[in-house]
């Protein structure tokens, strides 16, 4: 009915969508929030164009997840990367970075040095992914590096199962949810072989006074020296769920104190998007929305409301495991400004919500 009304009183055109009523000269850091089915990339773009790439998604499909990453980089208006972070050596990170450099090509790798993992395939897909890191500048980042990417401060906060030793700028704040804080057990961790994933790079970003953060596969164990039992991150506008949304992350010590407005979860049909996760970002009182990248089969009724996801429930394929996703996908995009505002959009449908200067 507003639509209608706004139309009718011409505020709008009528083939308007909300994003077209931005000013167009206006600068943003815009951020994509890539569907690769339960794996990670996310692509950072500043306004001066500078991009960084976090992870690549998975290997295979016929280079599946790097044509969805070029589409998206099409639409950023970028024909190279300039920094690929890969925040861990697990395959649905790492193992895209292959097909990617045959579409785009990356001018500087990130990431923690040396795997430990030990199997044997692991081992294989490591060797291949360090010569393709040798075909580019490499560099092994460590806690507090900074990454020069036009005007966007980005810190690193973790690397190898280091964390940040003192708190950024303005943070540093005693974090009350500490006191709850229950570790994880080794019988639990080790299940979800979780070596690779607790030394995964993080990383803070903030452009003007807007503030997100992307923290790969970090375990819930590594997310309390960061947090506990002081808060080294401080709050952030938006929070990109670690580790696609499982369960092994994204501890109350980290979601609540971090106080974001809107959160995007990058969890695959299948994979992530665990219900404890979709309870707990739910009781988040400062979280006004959960965007999705994909429906999440398990979470049923959890889900965010349609308009929020990027890529629906395949219903053909929901009874079968094995089903593979092909083709092109939908993404999320988030347009962050200098004043604290930003705009997510869902590129399947336009739908669109502008979260204002706090
Ligand atoms: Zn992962
Ligand atoms: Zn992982």
């Amino acid at each position: 009915m507003r639509w209608l009304t706004a139309v009718m009183l011409g505020l709008l055109p009528v083939s308007g969508t909300l994003a077209a009523q931005e000013p167009a000269d206006e600068e943003t850091l815009d951020i994509y929030v890539i569907d690769v089915e339960g794996g990670e990339a996310t692509l950072f773009v500043a306004p001066s164009g500078e991009s960084m790439l976090v992870d690549a998604g998975w290997p295979g499909f016929d280079g599946r997840d790097a044509d969805r990453i070029a589409a998206v980089a099409a639409d950023a208006g970028i024909d190279e990367i300039d920094y690929l972070v890969v925040t861990h050596f697990h395959t649905d990170h790492m193992g895209g970075a292959h097909q990617l450099i045959a579409r785009l090509p990356v001018r500087t790798f990130l990431d923690h040095g040396e795997t430990v993992d030990e199997g044997e395939r692991q081992l294989a897909a490591f060797d291949r992914y360090v010569d393709l890191r040798e075909s580019a500048d490499h560099r092994v980042v460590a806690p507090g590096d900074t990454i020069p990417l036009g005007d966007i401060q980005v810190t690193m906060l973790s690397s190898h199962g280091e964390v940040l030793d003192t708190p950024l700028p303005g943070a540093g704040a005693p974090n009350y949810f500490c006191d709850d804080f229950d570790f994880h057990g080794s019988e639990i961790t080790s299940r979800y072989g979780d070596a690779e994933d607790q030394r995964s790079l993080s990383a803070h970003l903030g452009f003007g006074a807007f503030r997100t953060v992307i923290m790969g596969d970090l375990t819930w164990n590594k997310e309390y020296p960061l947090m506990c039992p002081n808060n080294k991150i401080g709050r952030v506008d938006l929070y990109l769920v670690s580790h696609h949304g499982s369960d092994t992350s994204g501890a109350e010590a980290l979601v609540r104190a971090l106080a974001p407005r809107a959160a995007v979860m990058n969890n695959g049909p299948r994979k992530g998007g665990a219900l404890h996760t979709f309870a707990s970002l739910g009781r988040a009182p400062t979280i006004e929305d959960l965007w999705q990248n994909h429906y999440s089969i398990p979470a049923g009724s959890l889900n965010a409301p349609e308009q929020f996801i990027a890529n629906l429930q395949d219903f053909a394929s929901a009874d079968d495991e094995d089903a593979v996703h092909t083709g092109p996908s939908a993404w999320i995009k988030i347009s962050a400004r200098r004043d604290g505002s930003f705009t997510i959009t869902n590129s399947r449908n336009g739908h669109s919500k502008t979260y204002p200067q706090n």
